[in-house]
């Protein structure tokens, strides 16, 4: 286990510098103890394994996986991980510290964690893929477990990847303690212990507190036009339910290309589209296809980020028409896009309240496991729903009374709670 203080590029501003400048504002606005800013401001553990995979053609392959435990006073660290050729220390470092906020927000007993493999996973089998899952969860061994640390999907892996999971985790115990370890992994697939409704919960969430935004401020969805960055499990769900809503998807970008249509996207075809074309939106004939660097600049009325991490910035957050930016990814905006947004009187739902929903299904789908329970969709809906709507109302009642905006009233409740759970127990020794 690897255990160093965290040292950021000197030149490139990445994500960990992102999520240290708003923790470090929102510390300061929430006139943080100074012992617990210290304790927040690194991450408790950093496991790198490097191991072997056996590859289809019989040669052998070394793959990295990363794992970083940010903070763990509130409870078990959780957070998904992520197959991309972009997942590296400082990624897992930023994501991870987001996971601390948002558990904290969401007021779960939580910490933070990420992790993930540095691989583009269309070049693999899937057998290959399963493969590297079981070896990659062997190598974490008692790294991760159903009391300590507990992952999740993200881009790249799904349902499939966390029944490998858990399976892999569960087999190296004894057989008569398999079943009290399948809450290991959350985001499974139902038969193996999933919940209903997780696999819809983040982009649902998104949707949701669009919603809750649009109805304070008059405003209805229908015939609303928006866009959507990432077409994966986020972006879909989250257009599903807009369009339900009777708004209208005029655009999307995923990794593979840019598409807009003015009079709209019928987004059941777009995705069935993507199914059969190895989740690709790329050759889709119902939509122009445009420039990559058009996409930020679509007149629309809600921007729905759902991909990677620092894609809306000083170089084009000025172009972001709509009024609304909805941050179902993780880290979308940096910090100097933030300020131009926020300059323009573009509302955002902050990343660690807009995607809350994921991990707050996932802590569902972990209490059913530990009960020996089957929640049934209607209930995970409408618990989900309010535990949605306890935070946007925490968030903009504190943003209000402080005259700040969601992001940093979004920090300061999270790193109050923590703030909290220190005072009341102090340092060991
Ligand atoms: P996914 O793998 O299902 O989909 C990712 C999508 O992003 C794909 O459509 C892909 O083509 C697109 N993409 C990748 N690189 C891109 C690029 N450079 N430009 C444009 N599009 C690109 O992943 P997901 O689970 O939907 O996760 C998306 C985001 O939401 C991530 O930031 C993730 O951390 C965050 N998130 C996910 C969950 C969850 O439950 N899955 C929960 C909270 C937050």
């Amino acid at each position: 286990m690897k255990k160093e203080k965290i040292v950021t590029k000197p030149n490139a501003k990445n994500m960990v510098e992102n999520v240290l400048e708003q923790f470090n504002s929102a510390a300061d606005q929430a006139n943080l103890n100074e012992n617990v800013r210290k304790i927040l401001s690194i991450t408790n553990n950093e496991i790198i394994v490097h191991f072997p995979v056996k590859m289809d053609n019989g040669k052998v392959e070394i793959f990295s996986g990363y794992r970083v435990q940010h903070n763990n006073a509130l409870g078990p660290y959780k957070g998904g991980l992520r197959y991309h050729s972009t997942v590296d220390i400082d990624a897992a470092r930023a994501l991870a510290m987001w996971m601390t906020w948002k558990t904290s927000l969401a007021g779960l007993p939580y910490g933070g964690a990420k992790g993930g493999i540095q691989l583009d996973p269309s070049l693999y089998s899937d057998g290959e893929l399963e493969r590297i899952t079981r070896r990659f969860t062997y190598a974490l061994g008692e790294n991760i477990g159903p009391d300590y640390d507990i992952p999740a999907p993200d881009v790249n892996t799904n349902a499939q990847t966390m029944a490998w999971m858990a399976d892999t985790y569960m087999s190296t115990k004894s057989p008569s303690e398999r079943s009290l370890n399948q809450h290991v992994v959350t985001g499974k697939p139902i038969e193996s212990g999933g919940l209903e409704g997780r696999t819809q919960a983040t982009g649902y969430g998104v949707y949701f507190l669009i919603k809750m935004w649009a109805d304070e401020n008059g405003i209805s969805l229908k015939g609303k036009k928006y866009t959507v960055q990432g077409f994966g499990n986020v972006g879909y769900w989250a257009s599903y339910f807009l369009a339900k809503d009777g708004a209208k998807l005029i655009g999307v970008q995923d990794a593979t290309c840019s598409i807009y249509n003015e009079k709209g996207i019928d987004v059941e075809k777009l995705f069935a589209y993507a199914s059969a074309n190895k989740g690709s939106i790329e050759g889709y004939r119902k939509a122009t296809e445009i420039d990559k660097l058009a996409f930020f600049g679509i007149d629309c009325d809600i921007l729905i980020p759902a991909a990677l991490g620092n894609q809306i910035t000083e170089k084009n957050a000025h172009e972001i028409k709509a009024k609304l930016v909805a941050e179902g990814a993780n880290g979308p905006t940096n910090v100097e896009g933030e300020k131009i947004l926020l300059a323009n009187g573009v509302s955002i739902l902050p990343d660690i309240l807009c995607n809350s929903g994921g991990v707050i299904a996932s802590y569902f789908e972990w209490l059913q496991n530990r009960n020996g329970e089957i929640w049934q969709l209607d209930d995970v809906f409408v618990k989900l729903d309010k535990k949605l709507a306890e935070s946007y109302r925490k968030v903009k009642d504190y943003a209000k009374a402080e005259g700040i905006d969601f992001r940093t009233a979004a920090y300061c409740i999270a790193i109050k709670r923590i703030e909290k759970a220190y005072i009341q127990r102090g340092i060991f020794p």
